[in-house]
Order: structure tokens, then C-alpha cells, then sequence
């Protein structure tokens, strides 16, 4: 089928992925429901084109720095790093709540002893595809994931570069704009 013989009437549907339009056949219907779409969506799109920039603190921050940065930059996770940004924990606001809880005062204690270490973080590539970190958020129950580059293998230790963030705003961003059919 020519361009000039495309019905734009149908043109929304052969858009949406409803319809198929071939040489000789005509317009078909390409047997796929609206939910069969998204799923193809969601499992196509990458975290790298949806990812935010990370927020991360240095790993020789206080409790105290961490709850301001918390505030300032507006998020719920900070991601803790060294000083050539590689992940070495996470920490929610509910860890810094309940240091804030205690009786220590928050500009001594150090970020380093309320988080979570690397070797028990969740974390996303930016070549993963939205359902897979959007199913680890659920599994794992957090409400982030650091966007990762492994920089270096060969040590006993990974090293992760990071170089965004994933979290359960992303995903509802995305919601929102399937919903208005972006
Ligand atoms: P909150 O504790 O504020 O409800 P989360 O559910 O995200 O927030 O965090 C639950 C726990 O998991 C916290 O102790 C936090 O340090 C940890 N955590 C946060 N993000 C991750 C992650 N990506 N991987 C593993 N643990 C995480």
C-alpha cells in the first residue's frame, strides 16, 4: 500500500499499533490489545532516556549534611559516594529519621554509619528497560535506584559509576504521559 492510498482516517489506529496496513492486503487487524502495547512500551524504552540526575552526597558527609541535602535538592534517597563518584551506599529518609531520633548529635555522626552499603544496593544500567527497573523497585521495596556504569571489574571490589537515578516519581511520569498518549 502507497502512502498516497493510506486512509488518514485509519491513520491514528495503524499509529497506535491497532491496525497494520500491507501492499496488497489492505488494513488488518494486527491482533494486539491495548495492554499488549504498553507492555511492548514499557519494555522497550530504556532507563537512560527517562533517568533523573543523581543527587548523591560524599561518603565523609554528616547525618546533618545529608538531612539538608534531603530538603534542598528535594528528594527522598540520597545515593553516597566517593569523591570520584563511585556508589558507596544509600540513604532514605527513613534511616535519617530515625538517627535524627536518637540522642547524637547529627553533625558528628557520620552518613557512612546509618546507610546502606553497596554490597546491598539495588541498582539499574541505563540500557535496562523501564519494566525491569520499575520491577525491581517493587521487589526489592525501595523507592530508588541508582543508574549505574560498572567502571572497573577486575578488583574483589565492583566499582559503580553513578550516573543517574530511578525512582518511583520516574514511573509515574511515564504514566502520566502514556495517559496523555506522549
Ligand atoms: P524509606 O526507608 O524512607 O521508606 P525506602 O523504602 O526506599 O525508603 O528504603 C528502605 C531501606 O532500603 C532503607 O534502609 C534504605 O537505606 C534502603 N535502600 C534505599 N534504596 C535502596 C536501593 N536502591 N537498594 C537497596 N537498599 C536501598
Amino acid at each position: 500500500m502507497r502512502r498516497a492510498t493510506l486512509r488518514p482516517d485509519l491513520a491514528v489506529l495503524t499509529m497506535a499499533g491497532l491496525l497494520e496496513a500491507r501492499p496488497r492486503v489492505g488494513y488488518f487487524y494486527s491482533g494486539k490489545t491495548p495492554y499488549m502495547l504498553i507492555a511492548e512500551e514499557i519494555r522497550h524504552l530504556k532507563v537512560m532516556e527517562v533517568k533523573s540526575v543523581p543527587v548523591v552526597v560524599t561518603e565523609d558527609a554528616s547525618v546533618y549534611d545529608a538531612i539538608v541535602a534531603l530538603f534542598t535538592e528535594d528528594v527522598g534517597t540520597l545515593f553516597i559516594v566517593t569523591n570520584d563518584s563511585c556508589l558507596v551506599g544509600a540513604v532514605s529518609r527513613k534511616d535519617l529519621l530515625k538517627v535524627a531520633l536518637g540522642q547524637g548529635d547529627l553533625h558528628k555522626i557520620p552518613v557512612q554509619v546509618v546507610m546502606t552499603r553497596l554490597a546491598n544496593i539495588i541498582t539499574v544500567s541505563g540500557e535496562e528497560s523501564v519494566y525491569d527497573a520499575a520491577s525491581k523497585l517493587v521487589v526489592h521495596e525501595v523507592d530508588a535506584l541508582p543508574v549505574v556504569e560498572v567502571i572497573s571489574e577486575d578488583s574483589d571490589r565492583e566499582m559503580l559509576k553513578v550516573i543517574g537515578r530511578f525512582t518511583k516519581t520516574t514511573v509515574v511520569r511515564i504514566f502520566v504521559e502514556m495517559g496523555e498518549g506522549r
